[in-house]
């Protein structure tokens, strides 16, 4: 815990101006916030740095710009919100690169599959932890992928009790919303995100193995062109969580393609990337 002495030594949490200004600058799809909005994510980040443990797992030696930028992530979509939002989070857990989670499935047999999946993130239900892969955490640049907004957003899905891509909707936020909007917009988009996705997967060939240059480049070229990454197809919960790291970091497609998901999350979040 020697980050948290360094950055806390004074009793009350304070990040230092240099500090948290090469965070800012490592993370330039913040540039949308006003000044005012960058000093209100601060403040939101020392209370969380203060509120929950972050360590680091697996030998992993958390420093304090790692500890800052994954706080600045997280509470980016919280910021005209609550950190409430968050209440129900054990803390923060890093591990080096990729970790293995144990998955299982029951077949339409009865028969159950257990296999065990590299992960670059996981948000645990029913109060546990946000655990991410530090590799993952820094390979943000010039793409739609961030690994902690996806795993906050699942964080605040399933404060509902259900992991189902709509979020609850908060007394004093979001009296405007009605879920039966979210759930036709939600729908709508994710069954024709869902198609293009199928018909991309058609196009490779049979023998498929991304480790191949040719391969790789043929799935570059047929996914390209979606405004998600194609594992938003996976389940609804998926799609919220994939779209709304594109709304923070990438809006620009999911606006083009998507427009009333990009508005509906405007409105859950209370923010418009795309006016500033
Ligand atoms: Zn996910």
């Amino acid at each position: 815990m020697q980050w948290l002495q360094n950055l806390f030594r004074r009793g009350k949490p304070q990040i230092p101006a240099s500090l948290w200004e090469d965070c800012i600058a490592r993370l330039p799809f913040l540039h949308y916030l006003s000044d005012a909005d960058l000093e209100r994510l601060k403040a939101l980040c020392e209370t969380l740095l203060d509120k929950k443990s972050f360590i680091g797992a697996q030998g992993f030696q958390l420093d304090d710009e790692t500890a800052v930028a994954i706080a600045a992530q997280a509470c980016l979509p919280v910021l005209n919100l609550t950190l409430d939002l968050y209440d129900d989070m054990a803390g923060v857990i890093v591990y080096p690169s990729q970790f293995i989670i144990p998955q299982s499935e029951v077949d339409e047999a009865g028969v159950v599959h257990e296999w065990h999946e590299p992960a670059s993130g996981e948000a645990v239900s029913h109060g546990g932890a946000v655990v991410l892969s530090w590799e993952d955490i820094h390979a943000v640049d010039g793409t739609g992928f961030n690994v902690v907004i996806h795993e906050f957003v699942h964080k605040i899905d399933m404060l509902d009790g259900t992991v189902n891509g709509r979020p609850p909707f908060l007394t004093g936020f979001h009296e405007a919303l009605s879920a039966a909007e979210w759930q036709r917009i939600f729908t709508t988009a994710y069954d024709d995100f869902t198609a293009r996705v199928a018909e991309c997967e058609e196009q490779l060939p049979e023998d498929y193995d991304d480790e191949r240059p040719e391969h790789a480049a043929l799935y570059d070229k047929v996914f390209g062109d979606l405004p998600l990454d194609p594992y938003a197809s996976r389940h609804p919960a998926e799609f919220f969580a994939v779209a709304s790291e594109a709304f923070f970091v990438m809006p620009e497609p999911l606006a083009e393609d998507y427009p009333e998901v990009y508005g509906m999350l405007a409105k859950y979040y209370r923010q418009d990337p795309l006016a500033a």
